[in-house]
């Protein structure tokens, strides 16, 4: 599968917003949106540009793509997904987005980001009731329990885990146990569990131009 390689802060700062791509250097001062808030290019800051309403709703939907970290194909294939079930099509596509396996690792705090959680999900680090899923867009279920397997607790990925995971703010869907690095899904997750970050309203403006 295909994936981003170019800069991850360039990205950011195209969108200007901090998009949370790197892990622990995005909340120090080496943030490039701290350093340069403005968008990549030869010429420097020269600000952004007044968007049309096209524009904005293609940004968001590109920021939407970049959080994530999902290509484009991956991200249509999400959106389709969407539009065939039930009720609201952009709180359908953020409930699809947040119980991807690699969000839900990252939400608890396994990986410092969502492009982390991606490779540990790749490598089999993980168990969903018992059951190794190295499937990075499995979509967890309420009462899923989601596990980092025995084996793997020892790796230099999950150093001193426990310590990181008392400063970690979990979403209220989902139930975190320290000390057996285990976590339940209690529900799906609502409006207020979505990353604020995304207008999903936008994004189905855009879909349906
Ligand atoms: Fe984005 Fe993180 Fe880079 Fe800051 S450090 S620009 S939040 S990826």
């Amino acid at each position: 599968m295909s994936k981003y390689i170019g800069p991850k802060c360039k990205l950011c700062r195209r969108e200007g917003d901090k998009l949370m791509l790197k892990g622990e250097r995005c909340s120090t001062a080496k943030c490039a949106i701290v350093k340069r808030n403005y968008p990549p290019g030869l010429h420097g800051p020269k600000g952004r540009a007044r968007q049309s309403g096209y524009n904005m709703q293609i940004r968001e939907k590109q920021k939407a793509k970049r959080i994530y970290n999902l290509m484009e194909k991956q991200f249509n294939l999400s959106f389709e997904r969407a539009i065939k079930q039930k009720g609201e099509v952009g709180e359908n596509l953020m409930k699809i987005l947040e119980t991807r396996l690699d969000n839900v690792i990252y939400r608890l705090g396994f990986a410092s980001s969502r492009a982390q959680a991606r490779v540990l999900t790749n490598h089999g680090h993980f168990r969903v009731n018992d059951i190794k899923v190295n499937i990075p867009s499995f979509n967890v279920k309420t009462g899923d329990i989601i596990k980092i397997r025995q084996s793997s607790r020892k790796s230099k990925s999950f150093a001193n885990l426990s310590e990181k995971l008392k400063k970690v703010e979990i979403p209220g869907w989902l139930n975190l146990d320290i000390k057996d690095l285990s976590a339940k899904v209690l529900h799906q997750p609502a409006k207020e569990n979505f990353e604020s970050k995304i207008n999903s309203q936008m994004i189905v403006e855009f879909y349906s131009k």
